[in-house]
């Protein structure tokens, strides 16, 4: 889900890719980036204002962490700010201290609001929950047969007063059916229509009133898009909602529901459902979501792990050495350890966005490729390491460091012109040239 948008911001990270600072310059493409993606992926206009404006402010105040270049900085920034728009944390389902908890279910036809109240009862069976479910959508007789036939599925019991008696009737009884059974949960579902009507919203708000619930869950289809953000504001205004769960986010979905509802109701989305069985519900993780929106695995442990392991005046010192082509072997081995402490090449990897499409079978590659390097550069005298034109002339060297390290004669040629390519064009981009360009390079 959400590839769109994790594409669009793919180009907005490269624009920062290679910069030194965060500054009000180089911040407007990669804002304007951020900006059309999320009304691309139809997110309110004024919840993209308020996101973009938080980042900018974030962003410049931005102390930009030694090893951490700023593009990944300033994503960290995009996805703070993407959690904390959705919610900090996953905020469980209110209990109310005397049983039964009453939950009430509110959305437009088709949103899954049926299916929800039955995911949500097997979803409380497993905290040990009991639950009743109560039928109010008497203008749909194909509805209560729905939760009738979704309830034997999952055995729970269901209440229903079938079509002639009015809504605000049957779950006032329904709560009372509870209350007599010993039901730790009542989750009344009521009658949606196919856009918000005054009809629909007037008899939410009777039922609202008659059994008084502890939760007013919004079921929101997040393949509606914009759309989510007026459902909501309607019906936090007329209704007043406790939480959303947004459904059919298993589908080819965008993300612009999941910021919209928070946003602007100000209420957390509790959960998410995947699938159109009654197993599939999760609870909503903000930082999860907010990741799969980036398209990438975790960048705050690359963040974090960055501050851990590298310390700054090291990082200039490199810095240096690969401006003036200093970068030896024994710099190199450094590097290698530094990325091992971090984690393996690949878990690496897919913390850096737009990497995560390299195989698994190009990681090993690369995996194996260092540590035969660095089997090869233990092999090298101390002088060696430091001055790799010394074997670079010296056939004679080269085949002692191939026999000291177990690997052929033409490894060792490769590790060393490779070695001294890399530096070339190591220094070239530290410069600002292009790698390639002749003229540029200190070798
Ligand atoms: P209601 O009118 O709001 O009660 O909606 P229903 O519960 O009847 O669901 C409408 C349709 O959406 C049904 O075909 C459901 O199977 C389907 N549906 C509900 N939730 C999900 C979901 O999370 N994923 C998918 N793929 N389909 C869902």
């Amino acid at each position: 889900m959400f590839d769109a948008l994790a594409d669009r911001l793919e180009s907005a990270w490269k624009s920062l890719r290679g910069q030194d600072k965060i500054s009000e310059t180089n911040i407007q493409d990669a804002l304007r980036e951020v900006r059309r993606a999320l009304l691309e992926a139809d997110v309110n206009l004024q919840v993209v204002k308020t996101f973009i404006e938080e980042v900018r402010q974030r962003a410049l105040g931005a102390e930009v962490v030694a090893g951490v270049r700023p593009d990944q900085q300033f994503i960290k920034i995009v996805y703070d700010e993407l959690v904390a728009v959705m919610g900090e944390s996953n905020i469980p389902l209110a209990q109310a201290s005397q049983a039964p908890t009453v939950i009430l279910m509110a959305g437009l036809q088709g949103a899954g609001k049926t299916t929800a109240t039955a995911k949500l009862a097997l979803h409380l069976r497993k905290e040990n929950r009991t639950t009743l479910l109560v039928a109010t959508d008497i203008y749909r007789p194909a509805a209560i047969d729905q939760l009738l036939t979704l309830g034997k599925q999952i055995n729970v019991p269901v209440f229903e007063l079938g079509t002639e008696v009015n809504p605000v009737e049957i779950a006032r009884q329904g709560i009372a059916k509870g209350r007599e059974l010993g039901v730790d949960t009542v989750i009344v579902d009521t009658a949606g229509r196919l856009q918000i009507d005054a009809d629909m919203m007037a008899e939410l708000g009777d039922i609202k009133k008659a059994v008084t619930p502890d939760e007013v869950l919004l079921v929101v289809d997040a393949m509606t898009g914009q759309e989510a953000a007026n459902l909501t504001q309607a019906f936090h205004e007329q209704i007043g909602i406790t939480g959303a769960i947004l459904t059919k986010m298993d589908g080819d979905t965008r993300g612009g529901a999941a910021l919209s509802v928070r946003q602007i109701s100000g209420q957390p989305i509790k959960f998410i459902g995947v699938g159109e069985k009654v197993e599939a519900l999760q609870p909503f993780y903000p930082d999860r979501l907010a990741s799969r929106i980036l398209g990438m695995g975790d960048v705050l442990t690359l963040v974090e792990k960055a501050q851990e392991e590298v310390d700054l005046a090291d990082a200039e010192n490199m810095t240096r050495k690969i401006l003036e082509a200093q970068f030896d072997f024994n710099d190199f081995l450094k590097q290698t350890r530094l990325l091992k402490n971090m984690g393996s090449l690949g878990g690496i990897m897919k913390l850096i966005p737009g990497m995560g499409k390299i195989s698994n079978e190009q990681l090993e590659q690369g995996e194996s490729q260092l540590k035969r390097a660095e089997s090869m550069i233990n092999s090298m005298t101390r002088e060696e390491r430091q001055n790799p034109q010394l074997l670079a002339s010296s056939p004679s060297r080269k085949k002692r460091v191939a026999q000291g390290s177990g690997h052929q004669l033409e490894d060792v040629a490769k590790l060393v012109s490779d070695f001294q390519r890399m530096r070339s064009m190591m220094q070239q981009m530290g410069q600002g040239g292009m790698p390639g360009m002749p003229g540029l390079g200190g070798l």
